[in-house]
C-alpha cells in the first residue's frame, strides 16, 4: 500500500476541531468509551487482518468492478466529522454539515448546468437517489408508466414495484443504447409517464441518446429521469467524449432529474449518493408534519426534502472538502483524472482491436463510450468462448490482475453483417474492466502483459 498522508492530517485536524470546543468544561468519558488502548489495538490488528480478504480495490492492478479509492482528503474529513458525528436530517442534527451539504450539492448542479435553479440532495446512494426521482414522477404521473433500456440498472424495475408503476423495458442496441425506435413505439401508445435515461451504463458504460429523447418528449410529453450514478462527472469531459456521448452530456440540464453518485466517480467513501430535479417546486411531494423534527431555522431544511431521515452528515463534510480541493471544472484536476481513465479504455480497447494474434472481440458496435472496456475470447462457439474467458479471469488474478465478468449477447461482438437478431440471441461471457483509477492509464502496459500472459499460460 502506498504511505498514507490521512493519519498526520486527521491529527492536525482533530487538534484544531479540539480548539473550537475549547470553552467547554472538560469532562472523564465513561469507561466504556475509554477502554483499554491496548485493548482495542488487539482488535484492530484481528479487523487490519480481517480486511485482508478482498481484492486490492485500491491498486492500479485491480481493474474489475466499479471500485476506487476515496480521495485521502474525503478520508480525513469523514473521520474527522466523527468526532462529531452530524446527522444531517435536521439543522439541529448538524447545523454545519447541511450547509456543507447544500454547497456541495449546488456545485454538482452547477457541473450540471443547474447553478441557482433546483432542488436536491445526498442520499444513501444511487439505488435511494433513483428511488426518490422514480416517487416524485410517480406522484407526477400516477399510474403512467415508467419505461427503461434492457441495459439500464436493475434498480428502476424493482423501484417502479415497490412505487407500484407500470415498469416496461426498452430493447438496447448493440451498443448498449436505448433503441429510439422501440422507445417511440412505446411512446406511441400514450401511457409513457417517465423515461429512464441512463447516461453511462453499469455494464459497459453506453450512454443513452438524451438529446434526442429530448426531442421526443417535446412531441410526446414525459418527465426525463438521468441515471447518471456512474457516468455523470464525465459532463465535465464531455469534448473528449464520441460525438452521440458529447451529445447527450450537453443535454444533461434538460432533464427533469439527475442522480449522480459521489460514491462511484466522485472520490467518495460509500454512503453518497445524490438526487437532483431542476423544478424546486417539487419540494411540496415531501411535505411532511413531525413533531420530532425541531425547527431552528425557517428555510426548508434537508429532512424536509428527502425520504430518508437519519443522513450521515460526515458524507456531506468529505464530499465538501473533496469538491473544495478537487472543484469540478472542465479543465481542472479532477476532469484531468477522469480524462486519464478514458485513455485507459481507449487504449485497452486498441489493442484487443488490433491484437495480431486475433485472440479478442471487441465490442462490433465501437470503441468505448467511457472508461468501461468488455471483450469476449475468440472461439468456435459461445459456449467454448465463455469457459475460456472464465479459466483467463482467473488465471489473471493469479497474476494480481482483477478483472471482471459480465454477461453479454454474442451478436454485440459480430460484425453488422453477419451479427444474429438481438431478440433472443444466445449469451456469452465476457471480460468487462473498469478503468476508473487515474493511475490506470500509466498500468495499462502492466495490465496488456498480465492478461496476455495469462493467455499465454492457458
Ligand atoms: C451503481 C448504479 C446504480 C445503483 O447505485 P448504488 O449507489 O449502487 O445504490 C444505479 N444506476 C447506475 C447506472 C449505476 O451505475
Amino acid at each position: 500500500m502506498p504511505a498514507d498522508p490521512v493519519p498526520a492530517l486527521l491529527a492536525r485536524a482533530t487538534q484544531a476541531l479540539a480548539a473550537e470546543f475549547g470553552s467547554l468544561p472538560p469532562f472523564e468519558p465513561a469507561p466504556q468509551s475509554a477502554a483499554d488502548p491496548d485493548a482495542m489495538a488487539r482488535v484492530l490488528d484481528t479487523v487490519a487482518h480481517r480486511l485482508g480478504n478482498n481484492y486490492p480495490y485500491f491498486h492500479p492492478l485491480y481493474a474489475g468492478q466499479m471500485l476506487k479509492p476515496p480521495h485521502p482528503v474525503a478520508r480525513a474529513a469523514y473521520a474527522l466529522a466523527m468526532a462529531i458525528n452530524p446527522n444531517n436530517h435536521a439543522r439541529d442534527g448538524g447545523r454545519a454539515s447541511s450547509e456543507m451539504e447544500m454547497e456541495a450539492v449546488a456545485q454538482i448542479a452547477g457541473m450540471f448546468g443547474w447553478a441557482g435553479q433546483h432542488l436536491g440532495h445526498l442520499t444513501s446512494g444511487g439505488t435511494m437517489a433513483n428511488l426518490e426521482a422514480l416517487w416524485v414522477a410517480g406522484q407526477l404521473h400516477p399510474a403512467r408508466r415508467v419505461v427503461a433500456s434492457e441495459q439500464a440498472h436493475y434498480t428502476h424495475q424493482r423501484i417502479s414495484g415497490v412505487l407500484r408503476l407500470p415498469f416496461a423495458s426498452i430493447p438496447a442496441d448493440r451498443r448498449g443504447r436505448m433503441d429510439l425506435e422501440a422507445l417511440e413505439t412505446e411512446l406511441r401508445k400514450g401511457d409513457v409517464g417517465t423515461v429512464v435515461v441512463t447516461l453511462g451504463t453499469t455494464a459497459i458504460g453506453a450512454v443513452d441518446a438524451l438529446d434526442e429523447i429530448v426531442a421526443l418528449r417535446d412531441h410526446y410529453g414525459f418527465r426525463i429521469h438521468v441515471d447518471a450514478a456512474y457516468g455523470g462527472y464525465f459532463r465535465l469531459i464531455r469534448d473528449v467524449l464520441d460525438e452521440p456521448a458529447r451529445r447527450s452530456f450537453a443535454a444533461i440540464d434538460q432533464a427533469d432529474s439527475i442522480v449522480v453518485d459521489p460514491h462511484k466517480h466522485g472520490l467518495q467513501p460509500y454512503g453518497c449518493g445524490c438526487i437532483l430535479f431542476r423544478d424546486p417546486a417539487v419540494g411540496r411531494l415531501y411535505k411532511h408534519d413531525s413533531p420530532y423534527t425541531y425547527f431552528t431555522s425557517k428555510e426548508l431544511h434537508l429532512g424536509e426534502i428527502s425520504l430518508e431521515c437519519s443522513r450521515a452528515g460526515a458524507s456531506a463534510v468529505a464530499l465538501w472538502a473533496t469538491q473544495q480541493l478537487l472543484p469540478l471544472t472542465p479543465d481542472g484536476e479532477f476532469a484531468q483524472g477522469l480524462a486519464r481513465s478514458r485513455a485507459a479504455a481507449v487504449e485497452l480497447d486498441r489493442r484487443l482491436r488490433h491484437d495480431n494474434a486475433g485472440r479478442f472481440h471487441a465490442l462490433a458496435g465501437g470503441p468505448p463510450q467511457l472508461d468501461i472496456v468488455v471483450w469476449s475470447m475468440r472461439a468456435p462457439t459461445a459456449g467454448q468462448a465463455s469457459e475460456l474467458t472464465r479459466k483467463i479471469f482467473l488465471a489473471c488474478a493469479e497474476r494480481n490482475l482483477h478483472l471482471a465478468l459480465v454477461q453479454l449477447l454474442q451478436s454485440w461482438f459480430q460484425p453488422a453483417e453477419d451479427s444474429v437478431d438481438t431478440e433472443g440471441g444466445e449469451y456469452v461471457t465476457c471480460l468487462r474492466s473498469v478503468l476508473m483509477k487515474p493511475e490506470h492509464e500509466a498500468w495499462l502496459g502492466a495490465i496488456w502483459e498480465g492478461l496476455t500472459a495469462a493467455y499465454a499460460a492457458l
